[in-house]
């Protein structure tokens, strides 16, 4: 989502004035640093980044701070950094070139409405376009700063959607990744615009953009997974097979006190359709170890899950108290030592069952999308359930979906030939 919002930065300054991209620190006039703020690391690293592109910038370069850190620090980052020119939240990304020119000035307003704004054209890779369906988060997860960052959830009118993927299309990409806090809770609510639509129309209407091959989606949340979207998922051979269905925690009592809405059966019986009904597709998840008051038994039912599930890919993190989050308050916060071993033990366990789901790829066959061109005469692109391919072609390659046989399989990629 960070990606795409600096797209949209991108794409707003040069509907000002034309801008010109540099991985030249010191020939940059403007540097804009776009943050995280889910975990705390990021925010400590912001103001050391800042320190070392003082020290290198051009003299008269402006450093703008953007993103969640931005909107939850606010006036604070300037105080803490008079050199940081202005400070612009996530929800207010399309008022960047308002602030761009505005000495200190600080943006972060997070009930903005964004909802209908129609984002200028700037696309990183222009074979995958990442398109938002919907902004800011409904949900009060305990752990999570996001709604204060994001602000209240509101979707995107639909017509929006398939005007931006239409473009998209035209301009080359076979393949749109669709992104929101919760995406499969599309549709409750909208603000200019009334109409009816919920995610899996949602997804019916942009399977018939012509020329759109492929349709991929991040996140959606398990409480949402409906049996009519699990179908849609399945069925439609324009969605790629590839899911990620967040758990956070195995332990039902943990998954309460998070106020994630769901239990550990509920989960469980959701990933049994996902498997039921598309026997090929992968699933990915996020966890988090060393919750408030998570015990022995706690963990031991995230470890059940992994193993029932056995998640292709896997997003683990020690759980970093956040501000203007419930879970930052309560008791039995657990020892740093205990929720490392934890997450050592979890991630060992995952790379042994990734080990095992990856040497049994050797020979399968896939078709892979050809989106990004590599160094010593390599191609990189994605199989329609997510794996990452590496192949040695070039340029006739890209933008071609083609199928591929593997040869060596690694953990964290696949190489292959390309079948005849
Ligand atoms: N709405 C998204 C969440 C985005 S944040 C979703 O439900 O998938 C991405 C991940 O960061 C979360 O799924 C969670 O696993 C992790 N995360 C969020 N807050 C955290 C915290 N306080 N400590 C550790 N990990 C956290």
């Amino acid at each position: 989502m960070n990606v795409r919002d600096s797209e949209h930065m991108i794409a707003e300054l040069n509907n000002k004035e034309p801008y010109e991209l540099t991985q030249e620190l010191s020939e940059a006039d403007l540097i804009i640093i776009n943050t995280c703020s889910v975990r705390e690391k990021p925010v400590s690293k912001l103001f050391s980044e800042i320190g070392v592109f003082n020290k290198y910038k051009k003299k008269d370069a402006k450093i703008g701070v953007t993103g969640c850190t931005a909107s939850h620090l606010g006036k604070e980052i300037i105080r803490r950094a008079p050199s940081v020119s202005f400070v612009l939240g996530a929800r207010n990304i399309s008022k960047i070139t308002e602030v761009v020119d505005k000495k200190h000035a600080v943006e972060i307003d997070i009930h903005y409405d964004d909802s209908t704004y129609t984002f200028g054209e700037y696309r990183t890779n222009t074979f995958k376009a990442m398109v938002n369906i919907s902004m800011g988060c409904d949900k009060s997860c305990t752990f999570c700063i996001v709604p204060a960052t994001r602000g209240e959830e509101v979707s995107i009118p639909s017509y929006l959607i398939v005007q931006e993927i239409q473009k998209a299309v035209d301009g080359g990409a076979k393949e749109v990744i669709l992104l929101g806090q919760n995406v499969n809770n599309y549709g409750k609510y909208f603000n200019a615009d009334q109409e009816q639509c919920n995610f899996t129309e949602l997804l019916q209407k942009i399977s018939t953009i012509e020329g759109l091959e492929r349709i991929r989606f991040t996140s959606p949340h398990p409480l949402h997974m409906d049996d009519a979207f699990l179908e849609e998922f399945a069925n439609n051979p324009k969605i790629c097979k590839q899911i990620h269905v967040p758990l956070q925690s195995g332990s039902t009592s943990l998954l309460k006190d998070m106020k994630r809405g769901y239990s550990k059966e509920w989960f469980l019986n959701r990933c049994e359709k996902i498997r039921t009904l598309c026997p090929v597709a992968t699933i990915s998840t996020d966890i988090i170890v060393g919750f408030p008051g998570e015990s022995d038994e706690d963990f031991e039912d995230t470890m059940d899950v992994l193993e029932q599930v056995r998640f292709e890919q896997l997003f683990s993190f020690k759980y970093s108290p956040r501000p203007h989050t419930k879970a930052a308050e309560f008791e039995n916060q657990i020892p740093n030592e205990m929720a490392s071993e934890r997450l050592t033990r979890l991630q060992n366990r995952h790379t042994e069952i990734l080990d095992e789901v990856m040497n049994a790829q050797m020979n399968q066959e896939h078709w892979v999308y050809f989106d990004e061109l590599k160094a010593a005469g390599k191609i990189s692109g994605r199989s329609d359930d997510g794996k990452l391919f590496f192949v040695e072609g070039s340029e006739e390659l890209l933008g071609k979906i083609v199928k591929v046989k593997v040869n060596k399989v690694s953990r964290g990629a696949l190489e292959g030939t390309v079948c005849a």
